[in-house]
């Protein structure tokens, strides 16, 4: 079986050649580079069509550790590569025989996929049918990776119902608006506006079906992907502090050693979560509803993780990490803003709902 090449993600990263280090608000161009160097774009496609296989009933748990590795990297490159990984998912799971075929090599040959549903009340995208596909109209928001995605899923509202439409943005002209992307951090991300209005599509770059993107257990125990990343930008955090702590000779004072091994602690809970996680969404289509129960407590959790891990990091560097060129100044932005991920409030709800329902 193969075996994700983690360990070559950590020893490439802990020397990064100068060139990889992206520390503006660019799109992370070198990062994705490095990410195709090693393989990472195509591990979850099927071996079948050549891709290295994992992410479907087994390997879960490498996917999750690559997502945290790259993660710890840089957040943004983090939030662009889920969103390859899930677009490639579902196109394997919705997709029909030529698109597998046509897509997957796609994919394996360097191109990037995304997936884009957010989207403002005020201009939902819809589509109409017209000749043999359809036509476009609205625009999506936090459009991630924005013109760097050559193969972006949307979600637009049909006559039937919502379906993914797979987008060749290579053959459009669409302007990037940055207007609404101003974020104190993952400004890297560059999660752009795009108006599709007018754009055209052929009926093949429909994907499955009338909400099949919501369908579960996939939709709620997906968030287990962004959740893996996020405990990567809690892993950077943690390392930006102790090598702060050890380069000034701070390792000895009791409180901040008392930090350190507190934030052991929250590390470790990490990694035995993400590995939990990992497992369970091995067996989602065995056990759909305790995947999605354990789903949404590993999201809760990994944020709540992250938020402890920011204010001991904080509290133990003091202003420098709050300051350029402090790499916690950077982490401390990018993790912060990564964490808004939608409906907090409705997943614990769901946790009780499910706990007081299936399991006391
Ligand atoms: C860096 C980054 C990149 C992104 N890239 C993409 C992308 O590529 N594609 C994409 O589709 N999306 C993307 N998104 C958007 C993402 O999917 C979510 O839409 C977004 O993160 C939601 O955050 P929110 O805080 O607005 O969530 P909300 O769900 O609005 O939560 C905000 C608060 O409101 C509460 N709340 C939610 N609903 C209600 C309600 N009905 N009544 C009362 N309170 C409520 C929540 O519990 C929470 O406390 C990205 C987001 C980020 C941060």
């Amino acid at each position: 079986m193969f075996e994700i090449p983690v360990h070559i993600v950590k020893e490439r990263m802990s020397f990064i050649p100068k060139k990889y280090i992206e520390n503006n608000d660019d799109f992370p161009y070198l990062g994705i580079e490095l990410l195709q160097s090693i393989g990472l774009m195509s591990l979850n496609v099927p071996t079948e069509y050549g891709g290295k296989g994992l992410g479907h009933d087994h390997g879960n748990f490498g996917i999750l550790k690559a997502l945290k590795q790259i993660g710890a990297y840089d957040l943004s490159l983090g939030r662009i590569y889920e969103g390859h990984l899930n677009a490639l998912l579902l196109i394997d799971r919705y997709g029909g025989q030529n698109q597998k075929m046509d897509y997957f090599q796609q994919a394996m040959s360097g191109k990037l996929f995304g997936i884009w549903n957010s989207e403002f009340p005020s201009e939902p995208l819809e589509y109409q049918t017209s000749g043999d596909g359809g036509i476009l109209k609205g625009a999506k928001v936090f459009c991630s990776g924005a013109s760097n995605i050559h193969r972006p899923i949307v979600t637009a509202a049909g006559p039937q119902g919502t379906r993914m439409i797979l987008l060749h943005m290579d053959q459009y002209e669409l302007m990037e608006d940055m207007t609404y992307w101003k974020p104190m951090g993952m400004r890297s991300s560059v999660s752009c506006r795009f108006d599709f209005t007018g754009t055209v599509f052929q009926e093949d770059q429909l994907l499955g079906g009338v909400y099949d993107y919501v369908s579960e257990p996939d939709f709620t125990s997906g968030a287990v992907r962004f959740a893996a990343v996020q405990l990567g930008g809690a892993e950077a955090a943690i390392r930006a502090t102790a090598t702060h702590l050890k380069n000034l000779n701070r390792t000895g004072a009791p409180e901040q050693v008392s930090r350190l091994g507190r934030l052991a602690v929250l590390r470790e809970t990490g990694m035995v979560w993400l590995k939990r996680a990992g497992e369970a969404l091995d067996s989602r289509y065995v056990d759909p509803s305790g995947t999605m129960h354990l789903a949404n407590m590993f999201r809760t959790v990994a944020r709540d993780i992250c938020e402890e891990v920011l204010k001991i990091c904080e509290m133990a560097v003091g202003l420098q990490g709050m300051m350029e060129p402090h790499p916690l100044e950077r982490i401390h932005r990018d993790l912060s803003v990564y964490l808004k991920q939608p409906g907090p409030d409705r997943t614990i709800s769901a946790i009780g709902t499910s706990f007081i329902t299936d399991y006391s």
